[in-house]
Formats: C-alpha cells, sequence, structure tokens
C-alpha cells in the first residue's frame, strides 16, 4: 500500500495534475489531502472536483474555511485576501457547503492528517522551529503525523528538525513519532517551485518526498488573465 499525500494545491490545477500522475506512476494506490485547495490560483472549482473524484480523506485548509465563509476577511496577507475575494465568486454553492463541512483532523489506517497543527488546529498556527512542533506533538496520538500550511517540506523527530530535499527518503522507525510536513503542491514557499508531495510507503515504512515539474506558464497565463493579482503568477518562477 501506497499513500500519495498532498496539500496546499491552491487552485493550481497543472502543479495538482502532475503529482497525481507522478504519484500514479510511482505506484500509490491511496491518497490524503491535508487542505488547502482553493486560494491563490485559478482553479478552485476545477481542483475541489479533482480531489472530489479521488474519494479519499480531507482536511479543511485555512483558505478552504475562509472561501467557504461569507464573512469579512481578517487576518490575511493583502495578496491572499485579493485571492479569497476572487475565490468565494470562482465556487459554486455546492463546493463552499463541501468545504465547510470537511473535518479539521482525521486519522488514515494509523496515522494522522491535519493542515496546521494538532494542539490547536482551527487557530491555524505555523509550525516555523521544534518548540512549535513539541506543542503539536504533545496532541500527536499516532506515530505519524502529516501537515502543511507552511508550504516548505521539513520533518520533526522528536526534538530534531531536518529539512526535506526532492528524492529525500526517511525511515519511519518504531518507537519514534514523527511530524512530516509534505510542501505545497500549488504554491512552494522554499524556493524551489516545483510541486512536492509525500509518497508514503505504508508496507515498507518510509516517506519519500518528491518535487515535481509542471507546466507553470499555464498557470500563470490563467492568474494573469483571470483578473488575479500579478505578483500571484510572478512568485511561481521563484517557489516563494
Ligand atoms: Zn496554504
Amino acid at each position: 500500500m501506497k499513500f500519495a499525500i498532498f496539500g496546499d494545491i491552491h487552485a493550481n490545477l497543472e502543479a495538482l495534475e502532475a503529482v497525481l500522475a507522478d504519484a500514479h506512476e510511482q505506484g500509490a494506490d491511496h491518497h490524503a489531502c491535508i487542505g488547502d485547495i482553493v486560494g491563490y490560483n485559478a482553479n478552485p472549482h476545477e481542483c475541489i472536483a479533482r480531489v472530489q473524484g479521488l474519494e479519499c480523506p480531507v482536511v479543511k485548509g485555512n483558505h478552504d474555511e475562509e472561501a467557504s465563509l461569507s464573512t469579512e476577511i481578517i487576518g490575511l496577507n493583502p495578496l491572499a485576501q485579493a485571492a479569497l475575494e476572487w475565490t468565494r465568486d470562482h465556487l459554486t454553492e455546492e463546493d463552499k457547503q463541501w468545504l465547510r463541512e470537511l473535518r479539521m483532523v482525521r486519522q488514515v489506517k494509523d496515522f494522522t492528517i491535519v493542515h496546521a497543527t494538532l494542539d490547536s488546529p482551527n487557530h491555524w498556527h505555523y509550525v516555523m522551529n521544534k518548540f512549535d512542533a513539541m506543542a503539536s506533538f504533545s496532541y500527536q496520538y499516532t506515530q505519524v503525523c502529516f501537515y502543511g500550511h507552511t508550504h516548505t517540506p521539513r520533518i520533526y523527530v522528536k526534538d530534531q528538525s531536518v529539512t526535506l530535499e526532492d528524492g529525500m527518503r526517511v525511515n519511519i522507525i518504531p518507537g519514534r513519532k514523527y511530524f512530516i510536513n509534505i510542501g505545497s503542491v500549488g504554491q512552494p514557499r522554499d524556493g524551489d517551485p516545483r510541486a512536492s508531495y509525500a509518497l508514503y510507503d505504508y508496507d515498507n515504512q518510509h516517506v519519500e518526498i518528491r518535487r515535481i515539474d509542471y507546466d507553470r506558464e499555464e498557470t500563470q497565463r490563467k492568474i494573469r488573465n483571470d483578473g488575479l493579482p500579478e505578483p500571484l503568477a510572478a512568485r511561481l518562477d521563484y517557489g516563494k
């Protein structure tokens, strides 16, 4: 059994398709999504439909939540806010209903998925260091938990932190606890513009971070043509 674990898609359909194609090639037969399907890029409805079609476990991200509501948007940077207003106008009522009903935390087999942190999943805190990770570990009841939100692949093994690079493989060793950031499909922020996801070989207990090229120019063309802010297109070239 192999899981493709992916998230922070942010309405980037080209990156999502590239990741799913690679996962298929790698023999992934299960999927799990750690949220933020929408926001920033130009295909929110299409990305929701694609994820729904996988019939896999999905948890809610902060952009999913904001896009599904009609309340005033607070606490986001101006670019994210402009993109969210655009996103609300490009989702159906059914899309919003589906996003609203997503759960914050899910257990899949014997691992956990969450968008931001386990200690306060609905506050959308960012795990930036081992102290943040320790707070989350206190609420982690499975050996492995996958998360996202910072758009930077990283692994915390109780008290340690290791940056995950392309193709890096981590063996899950019994008795240790792992909190694994899988990076972002649709808007990487670690300086590498390629889409990021995790391939979890469940039978052999190892996790690999994979970085995948996609048709970035097409994603950028849509952003520019559909009236989203220009910096959202430019940043995809830099992975920032
Ligand atoms: Zn995100």
